[in-house]
């Protein structure tokens, strides 16, 4: 039995990282999102994009729901500048801060 999830009443969660990613040296749009693996979805990134992109930041929250709530809270605060889908043209430690604040 997995334990009880005290973050949601969906009872079981996976951990699941919510992410910051961007081009390495820190230019160009910034992308957030949730995964279960963060550099198994750098590397579709990679493949799609062909930036050179890195993890700037992740964090591991330990439901899956709490993370999406989280996404949709960074996401809602940068709407203003989306480039599209869900990257946003902002500099990189912007993002990283308010992406911080939503994962508390
Ligand atoms: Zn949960």
């Amino acid at each position: 039995m997995s334990k009880e999830c005290t973050l949601c009443d969906q009872g079981k969660c996976q951990p699941t990282f919510v992410y910051v990613v961007g081009n390495r040296d820190g230019t160009g749009s910034v992308k957030v999102g949730i995964s279960v693996s963060a550099s198994k979805r750098l590397a579709q990134h990679r493949k799609k994009t062909r930036r050179d992109l890195v993890v700037h930041w992740k964090k591991l929250l330990s439901c899956e729901f709490a993370a999406f709530d989280a996404e949709q809270a960074i996401c809602d605060q940068l709407d203003y500048c989306r480039d599209q889908g869900d990257w946003f043209f902002r500099p990189v430690g912007d993002v990283v801060l308010i992406a911080e604040k939503a994962c508390k």
